[in-house]
């Protein structure tokens, strides 16, 4: 391995006790996650449940989150991603 852009499919998990509705991940990666009818972000059925192609974008909503909310897993092994631990 490389680390380099080898696909692999990531599910994205929303900490709603955290999430303060900024909407930046929203704006980052709108293929990814929006906002509910509670302002609250949450990911797409895709993201959700199975997964999909980590893209740049979404790599940069979980990297910026002001409050830490979002956590990117494996969507086969379900282990943590990112952020790092
Ligand atoms: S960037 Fe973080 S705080 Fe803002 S809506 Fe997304 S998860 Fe919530």
């Amino acid at each position: 391995m490389t680390g380099s852009a080898e696909a692999e499919a990531v599910v994205v998990r929303v900490d709603r006790g955290r999430c303060i509705g900024s909407g930046m991940c929203a704006l980052s990666a709108p293929g990814s996650l929006v906002l509910d009818a509670d302002g609250l972000a949450q990911p797409v059925a895709e993201y959700a449940d199975g997964g999909a192609e980590l893209t740049d974008g979404l790599a940069e909503a979980v990297e910026f989150c002001p409050v830490e909310a979002l956590a990117l897993h494996s969507a086969r092994g379900g282990y943590r991603i990112a952020p790092a631990e």
